[in-house]
């Protein structure tokens, strides 16, 4: 049986294959939940589910998309806020 902490279940298993042909199971840490949209709540896609360490290697592009408020905001919430912004723009100019 493996050592007590490795028991838990907040702990995901990994069964990998080594060179060698055995069969081994690796232990790590869970991935957080989906980044969600700060006005809607709806997960957003383009932000990827991993630990700080792991989106650390990553490149700045491959962590949210490239667009303003990407990865903060959902595509039709900013759709809906730029509208917004820009009727509050023209009413102001007339
Ligand atoms: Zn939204």
């Amino acid at each position: 049986m493996v050592r007590p902490a490795l028991r838990s279940r907040s702990l995901r298993r990994i069964h990998k294959r080594t060179p060698g042909g055995r069969h081994v199971v690796h232990y790590e840490r869970r991935r957080p939940g989906p980044a969600r949209c700060a006005r809607c709540g709806r997960p957003l896609n383009g932000v990827p589910r991993l630990r700080p360490s792991k989106l650390r290697a990553l490149p700045k592009t491959a962590k949210r998309p490239e667009r303003p408020y990407g990865g903060v905001l959902c595509p039709s919430c900013l759709a809906e806020l730029l509208r917004q912004q820009v009727r509050r723009s023209v009413l102001q100019s007339s």
